[in-house]
Parts: structure tokens; C-alpha cells; sequence
């Protein structure tokens, strides 16, 4: 069968993650959390006392870092060096770090080399900032979410306080635009729409009309290449 790849990029909390499941399930697709990855090394190195904004700090423990992105009944779970990451790697700390480490290129080639490997061994539901315009340029689907920095902080931050954290919104708006400027500005793999993606804002819209819009998206562009 023919391997199929859909890459759906955008900056935080416009629904990626969320909707990037919802059509990995639909089309039987494994859904690859890149962000996770970017997290997993931030965690990694704030957990061994290293500085994430350092690139000697971060590079000299990448070769320690191993990291394995497990699906089961449509959840992932996040593996570093065998130990069970996933919801530890989702704290305001490390999403920082993870902006961190995610300018540093020894970082992005060694995750790039992993990202590149899966996609062609299997069809996958990629999802990232730089997965169109770089990691899978020849992606047969690629979709470009984007919202309103408002909207998408108070999007993460109900999804923060139901798993428990304490924060409010100021701090997560904060670190949206941190993010956004850092994600966009850097000089390796920024965020950006690649010109051949499907561009979808999801502002005005609900989750669910968000996942209808993208499932539709991805279905008429692969009814086109098949
Ligand atoms: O998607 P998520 O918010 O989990 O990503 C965390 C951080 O990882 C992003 O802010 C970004 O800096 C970095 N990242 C990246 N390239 C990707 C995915 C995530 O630089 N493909």
C-alpha cells in the first residue's frame, strides 16, 4: 500500500495536537507528536541540571538522550531512555525549554533523522511547525493551522488547569508569544506555512468544527492524488 504523509503545522495551541489525533484515527495513520520530542530533550536537560539556552549545555548530553513516541487506542505515550514522560513534559517550564532547544541545530538534525525515518517506513499524521516547509517537503497533505494568540492561550490554559496546573492566563499568553516570536524568528526550520500547505484558521471556530474542516481538507486533497 501506498505510504501517505500528512504534515499539519502551525504555532501553539491552535489545535494541532488535538485535531493531528482525531485524523490519525480516522485514516488508520500513526500520529507523530513532534513538539513532544522537542519537550522530551527540554526535560531531559532541566532534569540534569543543564541550561537549555545553551547550546554546548544541551549538546553535550544529546548522544544520553534516547526517545521513543508510543500509540495505544489513540493516546501517545512518551518514552525517554525507557521512562514514561508524557505528562511531565507538558509543564510551562519545559514548553519554554523546549522553544530552547528547538533553535539549536545538533538538536533539530538529531530529531529530524528520527522524524524523516518513521514517515517513510509508514503513513503518518506528522505534527509540528516545520514539518511541511522541511522535515517532509514532499508531504502528499500539508495543512496550516493558525488562530488568534488570545484565543489559542485561553485554549492551552483550560487544557492546563484540567490536568491541575496552576497557572493563569497572563502566564500562558506570556508564553504563547515567547513561543510564537521564537518559533518564528529562529534561523534554522522556523515555523512558516510551506507554499503548497492548506492554510485553515480555527479563531472562530470549535474544536469540532476545526477537526471537521481539516478532516474535509485532507480528504479531498487525497482523493486528488490517488
Ligand atoms: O507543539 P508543542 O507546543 O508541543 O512544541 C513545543 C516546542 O517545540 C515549540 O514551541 C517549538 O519551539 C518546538 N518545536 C519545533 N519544531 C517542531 C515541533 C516543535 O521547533 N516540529
Amino acid at each position: 500500500m501506498k505510504i501517505i504523509n500528512i504534515a499539519i503545522d502551525g504555532p501553539a495551541g491552535a489545535g494541532k495536537s488535538t485535531i493531528s489525533k482525531e485524523i490519525s484515527k480516522e485514516m488508520h495513520y500513526l500520529y507523530i507528536d513532534t513538539g513532544a520530542m522537542f519537550r522530551a530533550v527540554a526535560y531531559y536537560v532541566l532534569s540534569h541540571g543543564g541550561d537549555t539556552e545553551s547550546s554546548k549545555s544541551v549538546n553535550s548530553m544529546l548522544d544520553d538522550i534516547d526517545i521513543d513516541l508510543r500509540q495505544k487506542d489513540g493516546a501517545i505515550t512518551v518514552y525517554l531512555n525507557g521512562e514514561d514522560v508524557s505528562s511531565l513534559i507538558r509543564t510551562p517550564e519545559v514548553s519554554r525549554g523546549a522553544s530552547d532547544v528547538g533553535t539549536i541545530p545538533e538538536v533539530r538534525e538529531k530529531l529530524l533523522q528520527m522524524q524523516r525515518k518513521i514517515a517513510s517506513e509508514q503513513s503518518v499524521v506528522m505534527d509540528g511547525r516545520d514539518i511541511g516547509s522541511h522535515v517532509l517537503p514532499n508531504a502528499q497533505v500539508k495543512i496550516f493551522l493558525t488562530a488568534d494568540v488570545a484565543i489559542r492561550a485561553r485554549r492551552r490554559l483550560a487544557e492546563l488547569v484540567q490536568k491541575g496546573e496552576n497557572v493563569t492566563f497572563d502566564e500562558v499568553l506570556k508564553d504563547m508569544k515567547f513561543r510564537d516570536k521564537n518559533d518564528s524568528e529562529r534561523a534554522i526550520a522556523p515555523l512558516c506555512k510551506a507554499d503548497d500547505a492548506i492554510e485553515i484558521d480555527t479563531t472562530h471556530l470549535t474544536l469540532p468544527q476545526s477537526i471537521e474542516a481539516v478532516k474535509k481538507a485532507v480528504k479531498d486533497k487525497i482523493k486528488k492524488i490517488k
